[in-house]
């Protein structure tokens, strides 16, 4: 079996991907800790003789657990993925997250190897990510409904220590933007980001493989940038049904994916100077998700207060967390032995967001 599953229409799903052992972890003899009970579930076993910790075997349940010869496609179809998008397209406003790791596969999961974007260029490929694939399974649905005018803009930000940064507009990582609340739409938003009007997929693709490109590039040559940095691709869906009497109905839809910054940064406070601000500044916007998340998932907690004005990440995120839209988390793990305790915070993270 490839996934079990557990899947519901909660406004809240979260699953778990786990990537195969790389060639070199498979070279240097790495092990593999984690095994697949079935029906959502995921055992951490780090065996006795390891290098760290707890060692004891720990068992989790989520909604879906993909092993790792899952393929993108399983990705798509066996996630809630699609539900999301039918929701975006009617309407809702919707986010999907990779949580993880840096090197546990988020990035693969959402945009796939670098370089594979715009149809005209490459052929689909079982490599796509699962936003590409989003991209084709919504504009499957809109060429579905004829008589619907859609209007699709697609924007792409990084937040990089609680600055905003366009990633359509590189010149914005000298001068970032504001996050600001709008009375009229009573939500926050970036100003002067740069929206851009998606009439055909390939426009949308353009904008994935841009911000792709602007966010591995100019950066100041700091490593590992991208495991410090959240990005926030969203697509808006707004659509005019005919009524009867020659009116319209109006609706308007969104859809987040989100990349987050590197788990493992949250421990790493024993760092000195600007990475303890990093590290910081990713802690709290992580630790403020989490909290967010589980906050609407529990309904004892139902009406409580949530923090969304802690972070840029939970704010520019409130209108979608907080409405009746739905959300997607998808934690990645990796399997090897050196990586158990890291891939436990992930699990657990990913098991407080909703109780199975
Ligand atoms: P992250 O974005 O979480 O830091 P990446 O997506 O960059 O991690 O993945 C790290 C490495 O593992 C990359 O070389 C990537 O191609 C590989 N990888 C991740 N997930 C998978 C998967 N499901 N199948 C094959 N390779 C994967
Ligand atoms: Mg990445």
């Amino acid at each position: 079996i490839i996934t079990s599953y557990n899947q519901t229409e909660d406004n809240i799903n979260v699953v778990v991907r786990v990537r195969p052992l790389g060639d070199k972890e498979t070279r240097n003899g790495e092990s593999n800790v984690i095994q697949f009970p079935g029906n959502g579930q995921v055992l951490v076993d780090g065996k006795p003789g390891g290098p760290s910790g707890d060692r004891k075997p720990k068992l989790f349940s989520y909604n879906v657990a993909f092993e790792p010869a899952a393929t993108q496609e399983d990705v798509l179809q066996y996630s809630g993925m699609t539900r999301l998008i039918e929701m975006a397209v009617e309407g809702f406003r919707c986010t999907c997250f990779c949580y993880g790791q840096t090197g546990s596969g988020k990035t693969h999961t959402l945009t796939g190897p670098p370089g594979l974007f715009g149809l005209k260029k490459t052929p689909y490929s079982d490599k796509h990510g699962l936003v590409f694939r989003s991209f084709l399974y919504m504009f499957k649905l809109i060429q579905d409904k004829p008589d619907v005018h859609f209007v699709l803009k697609a924007s792409f930000l990084e937040i990089y220590n609680e600055k905003v940064i366009d990633l359509l507009n590189p010149g914005s990582a000298r001068k970032p933007l504001a996050v600001r609340w709008s009375k009229k739409a009573r939500g926050f938003f970036v100003e002067n980001l740069f929206t851009v009007d998606c009439e055909e997929l390939d426009d949308l693709i353009a904008v994935l493989e841009e911000g792709v490109r602007n966010r591995s590039v100019g950066k100041h040559n700091m490593n590992d940038y991208s495991s410090r940095s959240h990005t926030i691709l969203s697509v808006h869906i707004t659509s005019e049904t005919p009524a009867e009497n020659g009116v319209f109905l109006s609706r308007s839809g969104k859809i987040n994916f989100v990349d987050l910054a590197g788990s493992e940064m949250t421990k790493k406070t024993q760092s000195e100077g600007k990475t303890l601000e990093e590290a910081n500044n990713i802690n709290k916007s992580l630790m403020v998700l989490g909290y967010c998340i589980s906050s609407l998932s529990d309904s004892k907690r139902k009406g409580s207060h949530i923090p969304y004005r802690d972070s840029k990440l939970t704010k520019l995120l409130a209108d979608s967390l907080a409405g009746n839209g739905a959300t997607l988390m998808i934690a990645c793990i990796s399997p090897a032995k050196s990586n158990v305790s890291e891939t436990v915070n992930t699990l657990r993270y990913a098991a407080r967001a909703k109780k199975i």
